[in-house]
C-alpha cells in the first residue's frame, strides 16, 4: 500500500495562538505531504517494499537498494517524524501536565520537570540548522537528544516519547528567526496524555 498523509487529530487553528493556523496548514498539507509523495515516488521502482511501514523502512535503511537509501532516510524520516509530531500536540486547554508514571520517570532521569524542560529546550535551541529535539527511551532510560534534518531516533533503535520540529518551516511565519519564542510557546500545546501513552508503550 502507498504511504498516506494522516489526518491531523485537530483542526489547523486548534493550536492558536501558540502555533498559528497558516503554519499548521502549510506544515501538514504541503511539507508533510511532500515527504509522503516523495517517499511513494521513490518506492515505485521497488513495489515489494510497499508492504513495510515507514518505521520499518527507516530502521532498516541498509537493507534497502542503495539508490533509494537517502530518499527513504529523508522522506521516510520526514513522514515518520511528522506523523509522530502531530499526535504529541493538542489545544492548550487540553495540554495538561505530566502525571504519575511519566512525571516519576522524568524526575528520576533529570532531577525535576523544570530541569527536564530546560535540557530539552537547550537541545532544541542548540540544534544547528534543521532538525528535531527528542525525549527518547533506550534500554529503559530516558534521554534527550537532537537529530539533524529528518533523521529519526527510531533508526538508532531508540523510541521517541516526545519530539519537537525545529525546522524553520515549523515556526518562521509567526516567529521568524526567534526559535526560542517558538519553543517556549510550544510547551503550551504539548499533549502530555499522549506523551504518557508513548512512555507506557515503550516500557512494555
Ligand atoms: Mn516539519
Amino acid at each position: 500500500m502507498e504511504h498516506k498523509l494522516p489526518d491531523l487529530p485537530y483542526p489547523y487553528n486548534a493550536l492558536e495562538p501558540y502555533i498559528d493556523t497558516r503554519t499548521m496548514e502549510i506544515h501538514h498539507s504541503k511539507h508533510h505531504q511532500a515527504y509522503v509523495t516523495n517517499l511513494n515516488a521513490g518506492l515505485k521502482k521497488y513495489p515489494k517494499l510497499l508492504k513495510f511501514d515507514v518505521d520499518y523502512l527507516i530502521t532498516n535503511i541498509l537493507k534497502l537498494p542503495t539508490d533509494i537509501r537517502s530518499l527513504v532516510r529523508n522522506n521516510g524520516g520526514g513522514h515518520s517524524n511528522h506523523s509522530f509530531f502531530w499526535d504529541v500536540m493538542t489545544p492548550a486547554k487540553k495540554s495538561g501536565k505530566p502525571q504519575a508514571k511519566l512525571l516519576k520517570e522524568i524526575e528520576g532521569s533529570f532531577g525535576s520537570f523544570n530541569l527536564f524542560k530546560d535540557k530539552f529546550t537547550a537541545a532544541a535551541l542548540g540544534r544547528f540548522g534543521s532538525g528535531w529535539a527528542w525525549l527518547t527511551l533506550e534500554n529503559g532510560n530516558l534521554t534527550i537528544e537532537d537529530t539533524q534534518n529528518q533523521d529519526s531516533p527510531i533508526s538508532k533503535g531508540r523510541v521517541p516519547i516526545l519530539g519537537l520540529d525545529v525546522w524553520e518551516h515549523a515556526y518562521y511565519l509567526k516567529y521568524q528567526n526567534k526559535r526560542a519564542d517558538y519553543i517556549s510557546a510550544w510547551w503550551n500545546v504539548v499533549n502530555w496524555a499522549e506523551v504518557e501513552k508513548n512512555l507506557s508503550k515503550a516500557l512494555k
